[in-house]
């Protein structure tokens, strides 16, 4: 531990968002970076407690403290070596995680102000990366082939992991590029793409082969493989099937999503195929992330309104009781994209969509009230009769994700990440991925030999 009082003096430090006006003009990612010595004292701030609620929170048993101190003395390469023990993709997480660790931080439960960790994280690879620690690795082959199939961060953590095992691996993937969501779903602004690419020459350059437009059927999964990893996520979002639902201009979150990371790409689209909300009134149906992410580019895109509906209560504003540290406060929520100008309402459950000449023109929308469940579990939902039309020429479904149904696979087929799941996080499909490859390793090596 750097400096043990540090956290009496020093205030938690973050990095922040691009002002709103700069950042709403473009694709280009909202959150700065801190200079070298604020980050050194942010990092200074851990006190490496005796009992680490962070390596608990971390899906991926990260070790915050640890790397903390590295970096609080300017030991970079420590703190890299500390940090990628655990972690195959900090630049991702860094990123785009929730970070559960800092709501876990017993500096959040005793002052509201947990250590930066994730931007921490975010400083170390970058430096890592700049500095050149970060170089292609060779490793032992063993003679066993294991295919990855679906380039998510799952896929990419177990192929990652396998590779340092001595498999040579073969990524499948669906789609013209590598990435899964990473590359398809979450937007720009969250995580630029170079991003992805820089770690995809790393994982070439070590000997993963990476096949796109590779759609591999499941039941008939390629030959000449002792082993495979299923990391095909949730391709099905679910859908809303209220009246009025065939109207154009109904889109599920990912057409619009998906596509602008393309365009961003320099992929062309003609005006019928192209979704945007450029000059129109948007209302996303969903309260969650994606939602957050329709809202960024709605934005970005030229929307004249922007407006999103949840069917659940607001929940609490600061702390919720029913979700006490160290657990994640299921709280209010403000994204950066959030910040930047949209209309937030709760308690809304959506009855049919309205329209004129085969376009959608807006939304009726009911009041509900939740009660509580004498049963415990999920509140019941009451209809009130108070219903109102929200107008919108653009409603994008930001509704989730169904589990996916798979095959029952053979005992050499393992699954990870989302499709294991249902809809989660980068960190928890790294963390997927990375069990998926060592019970992978574990039933190839304790296969009695042919
Ligand atoms: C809009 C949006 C924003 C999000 N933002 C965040 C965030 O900020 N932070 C966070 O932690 N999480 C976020 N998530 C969740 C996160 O992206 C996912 O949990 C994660 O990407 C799932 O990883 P995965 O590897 O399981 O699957 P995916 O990332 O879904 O990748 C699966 C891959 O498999 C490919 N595939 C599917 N079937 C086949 C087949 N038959 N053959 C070959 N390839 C196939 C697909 O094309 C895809 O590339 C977000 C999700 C969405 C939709
Ligand atoms: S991966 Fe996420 S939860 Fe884990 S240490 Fe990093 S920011 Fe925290």
């Amino acid at each position: 531990m750097g400096n043990p009082k540090a956290f009496l003096t020093i205030p938690r430090q973050e990095a922040e968002y691009r002002p709103v006006h700069d950042r709403i003009t473009d694709f280009g990612e909202v959150e700065q970076t801190l200079n070298t010595s604020e980050r050194k004292l942010q990092a200074s701030r851990c006190m490496d407690c005796g009992v680490p609620f962070c390596h608990w929170a971390c899906p991926l048993g990260n070790r915050p403290p640890e790397f903390q101190d590295a970096l609080y003395k300017g030991k970079w390469r420590e703190a890299y070596d500390i940090l990628t023990q655990t972690n195959d993709f900090p630049e991702f997480t860094g990123r785009i995680c929730p970070a559960l660790c800092e709501k876990s931080c017993v500096l959040q439960l005793s002052i509201d102000a947990p250590v930066t960790i994730r931007e921490d994280e975010a400083a170390i690879i970058e430096a890592a990366f700049r500095e050149g620690y970060v170089q292609p690795r060779s490793y032992r082959r063993n003679g066993k082939r294991v295919a990855v199939i679906g380039s998510g961060p799952a896929g990419l953590a177990a192929a990652n992991q396998l590779n340092r095992r001595g498999y040579e691996v073969t990524v499948f993937e669906r789609l013209e590029y590598i990435g899964g969501l990473l590359r398809f779903g979450i937007p720009n602004f969250k995580l630029n793409k170079p991003i992805i690419d820089r770690r995809i020459r790393v994982m070439e350059a070590e000997g993963i082969r990476f096949e796109v437009n590779a759609d591999i059927d499941l039941t008939h999964l390629p030959e000449g493989f002792d082993a495979y990893c299923v990391c095909t996520g949730t391709p099905q979002a679910r859908d809303l099937n209220i009246p009025g639902r065939e109207l154009k201009g109904i889109h599920f979150a990912l057409e619009m999503l998906a596509q602008q990371n393309r365009v961003l790409a320099g992929q062309t689209f003609s005006d019928k195929e192209r979704v945007t909300a450029k000059g129109k009134d948007v209302l996303v149906i969903g309260g969650g992330d994606t939602g957050s992410d329709c809202i960024g580019t709605s934005n970005r895109q030229g929307a004249k309104s922007v407006t999103q509906i949840e069917i659940m209560p607001q929940p609490p504003v600061g702390k919720n009781p029913a979700t006490p540290w160290p657990q994640w406060p299921v709280i209010l929520k403000t994204s950066s994209s959030h910040e930047e100008g949209c209309v937030r309402r709760w308690s809304l459950s959506s009855v049919r969509f309205l329209g004129e000449k085969g376009h959608v023109t807006g939304v009726e929308v009911e009041a509900v009230d939740w009660l509580p469940n004498p049963d415990g579990g999920r509140p019941l939902m009451k209809h009130t009769g108070k219903k109102e039309v929200l107008k919108a020429d653009l409603v994008l479904l930001a509704m989730g994700f169904l589990k996916p149904e798979l095959p029952a696979f053979a005992p050499q087929v393992f699954v990870a990440g989302d499709a294991a799941t249902g809809a989660s996080l980068v960190v928890r499909c790294i963390a997927s991925g990375r069990r998926a490859a060592a019970d992978i390793d574990r039933f190839l090596t304790s296969a009695p030999a042919e």
